[in-house]
């Protein structure tokens, strides 16, 4: 029987979860799109409507208000939670689905607003209450974190006896035409790309400076060859844990020049700053203001062209071999603006969040407690990403110039 769910925060990744979950109506029945600007909720469910001629509800939100959200909550009855909104209210939003025994599902790890903090010891010290309440949580399921964790939980799986090292490879060969702007939401990427980098090494994460590490990537099937950073991204985190066999780990994503040089330029003058200055007698956050002047990325649909390639490269052990294997995706910002109407960042988040939803409420992956994706069976998440829009190819490794 088809499923009811509340999807919180109604950005770039919103409108394509609400699209993907209304496509697939056999499994969603019921679908409520709440965040904090009721017009933004409203908009994607009439372009939904036009494009599918299927309705979804709209709701009005603040998702770091426990008490109005719970209410929500205890009156739409939902049977799962997906929370795009931002990081900051993963606890506040996880809270609520304990309370009111809902679901739970994310596609970001908590962070603090006052500290750019990744790690996950919020979110999983939530396991054993959510397994007493008898519900699950599905922590990180966009691509990455999220398909990149499935991916190495196959590679694991199928590929390898032992996985010794992974770099997880995430090029943005896309370009908007503007001077500045980010592909999802730009306070949570200038976060993500100025925080010190840890990559894991011999059993512990090892910091160096933010992007000081780079090198070549030449992407498969002509999507170019780009300058890939090293940086420290979340999933890390879960896949050391997960597959203790890893001996080295590391995250690089690619930057053009431009982009690195008004970073720069925004970080020298102080505008990323996360701390509060005052500005005419008021408090205000220079990155958060620095948000409000930048294109919303939920704008970038129309103008962005070029191909995105993610994927996991890994080396290990097989039949007592070394073995080597990449395993990615390639995603078009054309075909995904055409099919969703966002970008195909926020398409690559939004369409592995509704089938990891899709896998909650088939039965698939709902033990009662807190995991990540690569803590259930890849093969059913696997054999189903293909046909909503995003396919993987595995490759050996030796065409791949690294
Ligand atoms: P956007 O900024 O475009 O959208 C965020 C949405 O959340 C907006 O609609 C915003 O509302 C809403 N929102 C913010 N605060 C609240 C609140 N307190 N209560 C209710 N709604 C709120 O971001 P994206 O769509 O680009 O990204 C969404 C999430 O996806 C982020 O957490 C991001 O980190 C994650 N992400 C994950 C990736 C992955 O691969 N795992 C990749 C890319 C993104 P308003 O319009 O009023 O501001």
């Amino acid at each position: 029987m088809a499923k009811k769910i509340i999807i919180i925060g109604a950005g770039g990744v919103g409108r394509v979860v609400a699209y993907k979950c209304a496509a697939a109506k056999e499994t969603f029945g019921e679908i409520v799109l709440a965040s904090r600007t009721p017009a933004k909720c409203e908009a994607i469910a009439a372009d939904i409507a036009e494009r599918l001629g299927r309705g979804i509800r709209c709701a009005a939100v603040d998702a770091d208000d426990e008490k109005s959200l719970t209410a929500l909550l205890e009156k739409e009855q939902p049977d799962l939670v997906i929370h795009v909104a931002l990081p900051y209210q993963d606890i506040t939003i996880m809270e609520s689905c304990l309370k009111t025994r809902t679901h739970y599902l994310d596609t970001a790890n908590y962070e603090p607003r006052d500290t750019a903090r990744f790690e996950y010891a919020k979110q999983w010290a939530y396991h054993e209450r959510y397994e007493k309440a008898g519900i699950s949580a599905l922590l990180g399921s966009g691509f990455d974190p999220g398909v990149t964790n499935v991916y190495t939980a196959y590679l694991a799986k199928h590929i390898f006896d032992t996985i010794r090292e992974i770099d997880i490879i995430d090029v943005n060969g896309g370009d908007h035409g503007k001077p500045f702007a980010t592909n999802f939401n730009p306070e949570i990427n200038i976060r993500e790309v100025t925080a010190a980098c840890r990559h894991y090494e011999e059993g512990r994460f090892v910091e160096s400076a933010p992007l000081a590490l780079h090198r070549r990537f030449a992407c498969p099937e002509e999507v170019g060859e780009y300058d890939i950073y090293r940086l420290y991204h979340e999933e890390l985190e879960s896949l050391v844990k997960n597959f203790p066999g890893i001996t080295r780990a590391q995250f690089w994503m690619s930057f053009s020049q431009n982009y690195l040089k008004h970073l720069e330029v925004l970080q020298n003058v102080g505008m990323t700053r996360i701390d509060p200055v005052i500005y005419n007698g008021a408090e205000i956050i220079p990155l958060q203001f620095l948000k409000a002047v930048l294109p919303e990325p939920s704008s970038l649909g129309p103008l962005t062209k070029g191909r995105t390639c993610i994927g996991v490269l890994a080396k290990g052990m097989k039949d007592g071999k070394e073995k080597s294997a990449f395993i990615y995706n390639i995603c078009s910002h054309e075909e995904a603006y055409l099919e969703t109407g966002s970008q195909a960042i926020s398409f690559t988040t939004g369409v592995p969040a509704m089938l990891g939803a899709k896998m909650m409420l088939d039965g698939k992956w709902l033990k009662p407690g807190v995991y990540n994706m690569e803590n259930h069976d890849p093969d059913p998440f696997m054999n189903e990403i293909g046909g909503v829009g995003l396919p993987w190819v595995l490759q050996d490794p030796a065409s791949i110039r690294w």
